[in-house]
C-alpha cells in the first residue's frame, strides 16, 4: 500500500511540475498585422476583403490618426502604441535642432524614442517577422525582427503579400507578421479620394486580404491565426496651396523649414532670427494656423523637444504648403497631415481570428493596435504605452 502511495506522489508530482512549467497558453500562435497605407474609414463598404473579416471579426469604424496624420509619424504610432510627442517622430520630415541630424522619410529604427512592437516581443522570446514597415530598418537598442525585409523604391504590393505567404508557411513561424502595403495612398494623393483610381486601389487591397485568409486556410492555421488590418491615415481633396516658404528670409542653414503636406515646422537660431521669423508669419494668420512652439494646442502637439519646430504652421483641411509637388511638378489631388478630430483623416482597423471576439467600435485611435497585439500575444501592457487594447 506504502509503495502504490509513493508512486501516486510521485506521480503527481510530476504532474504538477509539469503544469507549472507549460502553463496553459491561450493565445494565438500568429498575428498578422497589415497596414495598407491611405485608405479612408468610408472607402471600404463593399468591399470583399475588407467585408469577410468583417463579417468574421471585429470592426472599428472610424479609426483615428494621430498628429500629424502622415504615414511616418503615424506608423510609427502603429509600431510603438505612443503619439509622436512620445516616440519623437514629429512628421515626415522634420530636424533634430540639437544634432542637426535631418529627417525626410529614413528608414532606421533607432529615431523611434519608443520601443516597436518587434521589439517589445523579440525581448519577451517571440519571433517577429516585419516587412517594408517604414521606420523598421536595423536595430533598436540592439534588437532586430527575426526576419525582415526592408522596403525599397521597387517593392510592390505582389511581392510584399508573397513574403506575408512564405512567412505563413514557415516551419518556425513568426509569432507576429507585420506589413506596410502601398494601399491606396499613391492613387489618392495623385487622383483624389473620390476618383475611381482611388477605389481601384481599395479594391486590389481588398483582393490580397482574400489571397492571405485563402493562404492562412490552406496551411490549415486558421484556429491558431489572427489577421488584423490597419491603415495609418485616410485622405482628403486638395483645394489650393499657399506659398509660406518663400515669405521666410533664408540666410543658410537657419532658419530651416520642414515642410510635409500641410504640416511645416520652422526651427531658427536665435532670438533676432525669430523675431524676423515670427513677423514674416503674422500675413498667413488668416490662411492657415500658425503657433509659437510655447502655444500649440493640445490637438497638435508633438512634444517640446529639439526635433519639434519653433513655430508649427498647419494648414486648414483641404490646403497644402508648397513646394509640394510630385517629382513632374504635378498638383496633387489628395492630402493628408490635417488634424486627426478631421473625420476624413479616419483610416480602417478589422480583426478576425483567434482571439478576436466578434463585435464593432464606434471610434478608437491607432495607438491601440499595439497593445491590442500584445495583449493577443500574452504580453502585459506596457505601462509607457499611450494606447490601450481594443479587446
Ligand atoms: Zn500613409
Amino acid at each position: 500500500m506504502k509503495e502504490i502511495k509513493r508512486i501516486l506522489f510521485a506521480l503527481l508530482f510530476f504532474v504538477l511540475l509539469f503544469c507549472s512549467a507549460n502553463p496553459p497558453r491561450l493565445i494565438p500562435k500568429v498575428v498578422l498585422l497589415l497596414s495598407f497605407d491611405g485608405i479612408r474609414w468610408d472607402s471600404i463598404k463593399d468591399v470583399k476583403g475588407f467585408s469577410l473579416v468583417e463579417k468574421e471579426g471585429f470592426k472599428v469604424e472610424k479609426m483615428r490618426s494621430v498628429f500629424p496624420s502622415l504615414t511616418f509619424p503615424a506608423h510609427a504610432s502603429i509600431a510603438t502604441g505612443t503619439f509622436p510627442k512620445n516616440h519623437g517622430v514629429v512628421s515626415s520630415v522634420f530636424l533634430e535642432k540639437n544634432s542637426k541630424r535631418r529627417f525626410s522619410d529614413e528608414k532606421e529604427a533607432e529615431w523611434l524614442l519608443t520601443p516597436p512592437l518587434w521589439v517589445l516581443i523579440e525581448k519577451k522570446g517571440l519571433k517577429s517577422a516585419v516587412c517594408a514597415w517604414p521606420l523598421s530598418s536595423g536595430s533598436w537598442k540592439g534588437i532586430y525582427p527575426t526576419y525582415y525585409k526592408p522596403y525599397s523604391d521597387e517593392l510592390t504590393d505582389r511581392e510584399i503579400e508573397e513574403w506575408v505567404i512564405t512567412c505563413l508557411k514557415m516551419r518556425d513561424k513568426p509569432n507576429l507578421i507585420m506589413a506596410w502595403f502601398h494601399g491606396a495612398d499613391y492613387a489618392g494623393h495623385k487622383y483624389g479620394p473620390k476618383s475611381p483610381e482611388y477605389m481601384e486601389a481599395v479594391e486590389r487591397s481588398g483582393k490580397i486580404i482574400e489571397r492571405i485568409l485563402k493562404a492562412i486556410k490552406i496551411e490549415k492555421m486558421e484556429n491558431r491565426t489572427a489577421l488584423l488590418i490597419a491603415s495609418d491615415h485616410g485622405m482628403s481633396e486638395v483645394k489650393k496651396e499657399i506659398d509660406l516658404a518663400s515669405r521666410i528670409p533664408k540666410k543658410s542653414f537657419f532658419p530651416y523649414i520642414a515642410i510635409s503636406g500641410p504640416v511645416a515646422n520652422i526651427y531658427v537660431e536665435n532670438p533676432r532670427q525669430y523675431n524676423i521669423v515670427k513677423e514674416s508669419l503674422k500675413p498667413l494668420k488668416n490662411a492657415c494656423l500658425v503657433f509659437e512652439k510655447q502655444e500649440v494646442p493640445q490637438e497638435f502637439t508633438t512634444g517640446d523637444t529639439s526635433r519639434s519646430g519653433d513655430f508649427l504652421a498647419i494648414c486648414n483641411p483641404g490646403d497644402v504648403f508648397l513646394p509640394f509637388r510630385s517629382p513632374k511638378k504635378e498638383v496633387l489631388k489628395g492630402m493628408h497631415g490635417y488634424s486627426p478630430s478631421n473625420l476624413n483623416m479616419c483610416g480602417i482597423f478589422l480583426a478576425c481570428g483567434d482571439g478576436v471576439p466578434k463585435s464593432k467600435k464606434e471610434e478608437a485611435c491607432i495607438v491601440d493596435i499595439c497593445p491590442t497585439v500584445l495583449k493577443m500575444l500574452g504580453i502585459s501592457e506596457n505601462e509607457n504605452i499611450d494606447g490601450k487594447a481594443l479587446f
